[in-house]
């Protein structure tokens, strides 16, 4: 007997009769005779829609924050009622708990509280009653009793932080797609299903914008060294396992790993750069102490040599804190006297991610050159052990991920369509 946790995101269980699909999947888990944990998103679309009720309530696209992560709390709460009751209707005892029954302990950073302590006695308790435990996924509890959330797609986190907590044999994320791609199969129909992928791949993948697991569950499988896998809500298949790289070698019998594993794209930062700064020492700091201190988070930072002793200095931010970061680089740039100030929120950013990159030289080149021959213009460049990302205009982001699949040879030439939601794309 072995326990799984095993997680529907919102396609999943979108209507009744996709609910009655989980719950016959989770029947025959427990059938086959493990304890079986389910973890449940929001149907599809409602997360979406509680945020716009909050956004009309509010008059603003800040609501209060306490207030806000218990409406969006309310998704995953229909859920797992609705799931128990067909489970209940099928024959199979179940229960289902909030986050806060559960006592998923989070910090109170509303909106994207991280989990600190999950106590996991009451769901012992019930699987050794012979129950299938039912819990809200992207929800859980504060100190003062205030229901925080995890962050969008945070249902994944809290499966693998349950999987962690219960020392769970596997994690299983079921999902719209059957497993993790070389890149999203709707902007890419010829792309790949991996097999494995290893942890150090996929948190780059997720971290540089692959939406099909929230970063932090990637995150947890690793520190807690949780059996993760992907798979599909809609169709039999062996999925994706999320490895560790010696596994990897072993199971593909072979020492050579392949260059690249998957191409990430994101189209959710924004660039900013100040003109004409003055280039003294301690300019980095001053111009991004102050985005800092407003807790804007930067990923991409370039400063070019300096001409005649100033300098130009450019980063991204998220998107949803472009007009922020802009007044306050408007503000700083008075202060230190630089020339011009100005910003672009239709960028791309575009990502090559690959374990076996460590070992091989030129895959850089070979990326500059597919993407010159789309005419695809490379505003940023930055590189780390097995990744390599540009900034390019939001607009070439498709035709250059796809340029960039083909280069690396990542197409599937078996002929084979991808499924995605069980229908072929
Ligand atoms: P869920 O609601 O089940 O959590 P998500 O929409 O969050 O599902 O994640 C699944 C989606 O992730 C897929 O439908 C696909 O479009 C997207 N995706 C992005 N990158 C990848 C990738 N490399 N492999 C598979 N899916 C990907
Ligand atoms: N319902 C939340 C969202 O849409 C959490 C999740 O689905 O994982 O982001
Ligand atoms: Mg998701």
């Amino acid at each position: 007997m072995s326990l799984v946790v095993q997680k529907f995101g919102g396609s999943s269980v979108a209507d009744i009769e996709r609910i009655e699909n989980v719950a016959r999947k989770v029947i025959a888990s427990r059938e086959a005779g493990h304890d079986v944990v389910v973890v449940v998103s929001a149907m599809k679309g409602e997360t979406d829609r509680l945020n716009e009720l909050a956004f009309g309530a509010a008059q603003s696209s800040t609501p209060r924050p306490r207030e806000h992560d218990l409406l969006l709390s309310t998704g995953e709460t229909v859920t797992i009622a609705l799931l128990t009751m067909v489970l209940e209707r099928m024959g199979a005892p179940a229960r289902c708990l909030t986050g806060a029954q559960v006592r998923i302990l989070t910090d109170s950073a509303f909106s994207k509280a991280r989990i600190q302590d999950i106590d996991a006695e009451l769901i012992r308790e019930d699987l050794g009653a012979g129950r299938i435990v039912v819990v809200a996924g992207f929800q859980g509890v504060d100190e003062n009793g205030s229901i925080t959330t995890l962050g969008r797609g945070g249902s994944d986190t809290t499966a693998v932080a349950l999987a962690a907590a219960l020392e769970a044999d596997e994690c299983q994320i079921y999902t719209d797609v059957d497993g993790v791609y070389t890149t999203d199969p709707r902007v890419v129909p010829t792309a790949r299903r991996l097999e494995t992928v290893t942890f150090e791949e996929m948190l780059e993948l997720a971290s540089l914008g692959s939406k099909v697991l929230q970063i932090r569950a990637v995150e947890f499988a690793g520190k807690y060294q949780v059996p993760l896998r992907v798979l599909s809500s809609f169709q039999d298949g062996p999925g994706t396992l999320i490895t560790m790289e010696g596994q990897k070698n072993m199971q593909q019998g072979s020492m050579e790993e392949p260059l690249i594993a998957g191409i990430a794209f994101n189209r959710d930062e924004a660039k900013l750069t100040m003109i004409g700064v003055p280039d003294t020492p301690g300019i980095a700091t001053q111009i991004l102490g102050p985005v800092a201190d407003a807790n804007i988070e930067v990923d991409m930072i370039v400063q070019n040599i300096s001409n005649e002793g100033l300098t130009d200095f450019t980063f991204t931010v998220n998107k949803t804190e472009y007009d922020r970061a802009l007044d306050i680089l408007r503000k700083q740039a008075e202060v230190l006297g630089a020339r011009e100030v100005f910003g672009d929120n239709s960028i791309g950013k575009l990502s090559l991610v690959g374990v076996g990159m460590r070992s091989h030289a030129g895959v850089a080149s070979r990326m500059f050159k597919a993407l010159a021959a789309e005419g695809i213009n490379i505003q940023m460049i930055s590189t780390s052990e097995i990744k390599i990302s540009v900034v390019t205009d939001e607009e070439s982001l498709e035709v250059g991920t796809r340029a960039l699949h083909k280069a690396f040879g990542l197409d599937d030439r078996s002929g084979n369509t991808v499924s995605v939601e069980g229908q072929s794309v």
